[in-house]
């Protein structure tokens, strides 16, 4: 049995930090699930003593089952001066009721001496009744050693002593902090053995990305014997963020033979970035390494033929063991051998010298030729292969549809509204939204007309929008190529349209989208049928 890391998440504190991101309390609560579902091992969800929204948060999950995680309450040791009992924070912190907590406390004299204008006596005084106070009362208690490396080169014998008085106090991990982030692998790993000399009680590591080495800062802290790595999911937090999880736990788990996640909840990961991405409202860079969209994207003729010979070829990792996937993207260069691989997942039996494949290679030739371009929307070749081998029948079909200008523009801001008219196996639907722009107003109304027959369309968003104008070869109208990307939670995938009209174009692109939802839908309920 590989050995264990204990996973502890700070997206919910550490994490909300970050530039841009504000959780509702809703919000943190879909994230906690999130994390509790693939499997961490504390959520970090708050700091109850300053913050009234954590606060808000704390008391509205009291009681509530988590499967896996222990939620933990964050704040700092007792004030100088005064009793453990009177200090207010830690009273906030007790009254959270949360089985684990993690405690700041100072490592660094400058700190001591210059910020909080404490002695060096009282502070480890502070860490050390802080300890005991919080063990008397039940809790699993890791002591966060603030600025701890930088301390420890600036006085090593006593950033040493403030981890020997939370060990003293009766604290269960010692997390070293790279507060300001400035430290470097090589730095970290020395000094994270020389620590591990020196004390009994296991060690956690808490890395910043400030010199962008944060990744690489908390495996090298593992790898000297740190068995609880803090970080933040997809890396958020302030400045340049934490340490991150989506990137350390594959790292540790597939590379260094740990044991972090159970091998199902790994296949959770991308899945759980998306979810957490869209809850913080961020777009999900496609270069972010396992769980990107263009992680495991192959494009150069060369390489893609190389990685269907055999996928190591190009991949560090199967994409499939981060519950991520393989993308052979669709451009000119790359041929036959790219678009074989997707006919294969309809028809096996076809191959790169069928008739069928020559069918669907033309009608791609053609559709590029008119301008449209499918890398990056390969959601819209798997549609057009279906179409093209007869084995696709749309779940609707438009009808009609109507969008008008509203000048000025309404009340709410809104500067158009579309009426769209469909038809499910014989059915009509006719239903009418406002937007702001006509496509929006389209795809409100669209969606609306669906969901009578197809509820799941609810979970659909559009994430992203690009509108770019193209000179195609065959027109003499200038023509308009739209790129949509959606996510339904689970997965995100782009689609794409071409006219001389924009709205035509953004339509063609949105029918598209909605039809993959549906296609995809019915697929995976196809597989969990067969698999039963
Ligand atoms: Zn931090």
């Amino acid at each position: 049995m590989s050995e264990k890391i204990i996973i502890f998440d700070s997206t919910l504190r550490d994490g909300a930090q970050a530039e841009g991101i504000s959780f509702s309390v809703e919000d943190k609560i879909r994230v906690m699930e999130t994390l509790d579902k693939i499997g961490v091992d504390y959520i970090e969800a708050g700091n109850p003593g300053s913050n009234p929204k954590d606060i808000e948060f704390f008391n509205r999950i009291k009681g509530m089952q988590l499967k896996h995680a222990k939620l933990v309450a964050f704040g700092s040791t007792r004030r100088g001066g005064i009793a453990v009992e009177e200090d207010a924070n830690l009273k906030a912190i007790l009254e959270t009721q949360t089985p684990a907590v993690a405690i700041f406390g100072k490592s660094w004299t400058f700190h001591i001496t210059d910020i909080i204008k404490t002695t060096l006596e009282e502070n480890l005084r502070m860490i050390e009744e802080t300890m005991a106070y919080l063990k008397a009362k039940g809790k699993d208690v890791t002591f966060d050693a603030e600025h701890f490396f930088d301390g420890y080169k600036n006085d090593p014998v006593y950033a040493i002593e403030s981890l020997l008085a939370a060990q003293a106090g009766g604290a269960d991990c010692l997390a070293l902090c790279d507060t300001n982030g400035g430290t470097l692998p090589v730095e970290i790993q020395e000094i994270v053995t020389d620590v591990r000399k020196k004390l009994d009680i296991p060690l956690g590591i808490h890395c910043h990305n400030d010199s962008g080495v944060a990744v690489a800062n908390s495996l090298m802290a593992v790898q000297a014997g740190a068995r609880q790595v803090q970080g933040t999911f997809l890396g958020y937090g302030e400045r340049c963020g934490n340490a991150n999880l989506s990137s350390i736990i594959p790292n540790l788990q597939l590379k260094l033979g740990y044991n972090c996640l159970a091998e199902d909840e790994l296949l959770k990961l991308t899945s759980s970035a998306i979810r957490i991405a869209e809850i913080s409202n961020y777009i999900l860079s496609g270069r972010e390494p396992f769980v990107g969209k263009s992680a495991f994207a192959h494009k150069g003729g060369m390489h893609i033929d190389a990685v269907m010979k055999n996928p190591a070829s190009f991949e560090h990792v199967p994409p499939e063991s981060v519950g991520n996937e393989r993308r052979i993207l669709m451009s000119e260069v790359s041929g036959r051998s790219t678009i074989i691989q997707l006919i294969n997942e309809v028809d096996p039996s076809l191959t790169k010298k069928s008739e069928e494949t020559t069918r669907v290679m033309d009608r791609i030739k053609e559709l590029e030729y008119q301008g449209y371009q499918f890398e990056g929307a390969e959601s819209s070749v798997k549609l057009l292969i279906r179409k093209e081998l007869g084995k696709y029948k749309p779940f609707f079909t438009l009808e009609d549809f109507k969008t008008i200008g509203e000048q000025p523009h309404t009340k709410e801001g809104l500067s158009s509204s579309a009426v769209v008219k469909i038809n499910v196996d014989g059915q009509s639907e006719i239903n009418a939204a406002e937007g702001d722009g006509p496509v929006n107003a389209l795809d409100k109304a669209l969606r609306k007309a669906l969901e009578v027959f197809f509820p799941k369309i609810s979970e659909v968003r559009l994430t992203d929008f690009k509108v770019r104008v193209i000179d195609s070869k065959a027109a003499t109208a200038s023509k308009v190529r739209v790129l949509i990307e959606s996510s339904d939670g689970v997965d995100i995938w782009t689609n794409v349209g071409v006219s001389t009209d924009v709205i035509e174009a953004s339509l063609i692109a949105l029918i598209d989208s909605i039809e993959y939802k549906l296609l995809n839908d019915m697929e995976r309920k196809l597989k969990e049928y067969k698999l039963m």
